[in-house]
């Protein structure tokens, strides 16, 4: 099986699997994030909770370091 099946919640990069939403998390995001299964985010996105648009907007903030 190779569909994603976990989702990073920051800006919701798919992958199949979790290691690598977790790293991208680290690498990407600073550890700012949650890898959470596919379906617990299709269902966040859904209910609101994660917002896919804030992503690019958020990527030219992170300049602190
Ligand atoms: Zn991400």
């Amino acid at each position: 099986m190779s569909k994603p099946n976990w989702a990073c919640t920051t800006c919701g990069m798919l992958s199949s699997r979790r290691y690598s939403v977790k790293r991208h998390i680290m690498n990407l995001h600073g550890g700012n994030g949650l890898e959470v299964s596919f379906v617990d985010y299709m269902q966040g996105r859904l209910t609101g909770i994660y917002n896919q648009n804030n992503a690019k907007q958020q990527q030219q903030q992170q300049s602190s370091s």
